[in-house]
């Protein structure tokens, strides 16, 4: 390679931190480090290889380093809504909600409210979301400078949205892209709910699904009000109804699954489908517990999402890891029901696989994307920790994050976002 070439190439090595790579081991390194060329790991292990000259040293000393955090359920934009819907049940929420959206929403708002929660999200170490919204290249295109990826696609519901279109529509416009393919990573397809299509677009849906090999996102079994307006509407539960239309697979993500029949929990399972688990905003809304212990044992894959920031008013992942390895102990009665080394999975590995991202992201292992968090345990609320995957789950607040490095770009630096025009470089490099 000539001059210039090796000159571009970007070399970046965090070292001297407590590295969890999450991978399929979980494999652990004390005194760590990850090496990095261009937007990609070279390598990681124990101690420090020797470094070629211009390579830009991190020092993690003192700090845990672990892949950026999945969000596997949210929605960006509202951000724009925080604290409009607060102590009041799913369906008064979306009430008041889906109102203000259909009144005040446009794109450009849209966009502007996702970048406030691209924002929030890597500062607290999360680098990719699954987002269900309106108009939803707004979101993916507000991810860009900041690092965070977006999965996005068109969202279906039959009330009134900002989009101002029909499902049937909708419908035409999602088969026209499917057949174009993006190029940029898997498509998606979001029917919102069971309760929110009818029956005919709902098999509509998984028919797209099918033939295009889309991803698919929805909400389901979210309260007991839900799965009984779903069973008067098709007559079974919603995930009966989404595993008869179609839109059960091993490419979808169920988001909440929180009142579930033993069949449900059998067809989750069976189909290979996903469950964005979103402690905060069930508890929020009183939507219940959802039953993960039972999930991970059937072999369901569980990931973990924040939902948006009406109904868990924060997309901080750091406080849905410790509520998801705390609530189920309740649930359960078992203090070892859910723990650190599954939460923290949810959080990274099993969201990456969610997402249809597996290959770039989700685990700090050679050949992936150089996406990485770097998070302080010097804070007095660690004080005296004896286990790092303790602290990460019990203990760790979004503040701890102190540098987010995406795709081999450092983000954020010292708890602070780079200067815009260095994430404008960022932005027009991916995209
Ligand atoms: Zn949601």
């Amino acid at each position: 390679m000539g001059d210039n070439e090796r000159m571009t190439i970007r070399r970046l090595l965090i070292r001297g931190g407590s590295v969890l790579t999450m991978d399929g081991r979980l494999t652990a390194f004390d005194d760590g480090y990850v090496a990095v060329r261009g937007d990609t790991i070279e390598s990681v292990g124990n101690g420090s290889p020797a470094s070629e000259p211009g390579t830009e040293v991190i020092d993690a000393r003192g700090c845990a380093v672990l892949p950026g955090f999945v969000n596997a359920h949210t929605h960006l934009a509202m951000t724009l809504f925080r604290g409009i819907a607060d102590d009041v049940g799913l369906q008064d929420f979306l009430t008041k909600v889906v109102g203000e959206e259909s009144r005040t929403l446009n794109p450009a708002r849209i966009y502007a409210g996702a970048t406030d929660a691209c924002r929030e999200s890597i500062l607290a170490g999360t680098t990719a979301a699954l987002d269900m919204y309106w108009f939803p290249e707004q979101a993916a295109r507000a991810g860009r400078p900041y690092g965070v990826t977006v999965a996005a696609g068109p969202a279906f519901a039959n009330f009134a949205t900002p989009e101002k279109t029909s499902v049937d529509r909708k419908l035409e416009a999602a088969e026209s892209w499917l057949s174009r393919g993006n190029g940029q990573g898997p498509q998606w397809l979001m029917p919102h709910s069971a309760y929110a299509l009818t029956r005919d677009h709902l098999n509509a849906l998984g028919s797209l699904a099918q033939r295009y090999g889309a991803r698919i996102h929805v909400h389901a079994s979210e309260n007991e009000r839900e799965v009984d307006t779903v069973r008067e509407m098709h007559g079974a539960s919603p995930i009966e109804v989404l595993a008869d239309a179609g839109l059960l697979t091993d490419r979808t993500v169920v988001a909440h699954a929180v009142q579930l029949s033993d069949n449900d929990i059998r067809l989750l399972a069976e189909y290979g489908a996903y469950v964005a688990h979103c402690p905060w905003s069930n508890l929020k809304l009183a939507s219940g517990i959802a039953p993960v212990r039972a999930l991970l044992d059937a072999g369901v894959r569980v990931c973990l999402g924040t939902d948006g920031a009406v109904s868990s008013n924060s997309l901080d992942l750091w406080s849905s890891i410790r509520l998801a390895a705390t609530l189920h102990k309740w649930r359960e009665r078992n203090p070892a029901a859910v723990g650190a080394h599954d939460v923290l999975t949810m959080a990274t590995r099993v969201g990456a696989q969610a997402l249809g991202l597996d290959e770039r992201l989700g685990s700090l292992e050679p050949g992936k994307k150089a996406t990485m968090q770097v998070v302080e345990l010097s804070g007095v609320h660690h004080a005296g920790v004896a286990d790092i995957w303790s602290a990460m789950t019990y203990s760790a607040r979004p503040g701890d994050v102190r540098d987010v490095i995406a795709d081999g770009v450092p983000i954020v630096r010292d708890h602070r976002l780079l200067q815009d025009d260095a994430l404008l470089r960022h932005a027009e490099s991916t995209s």
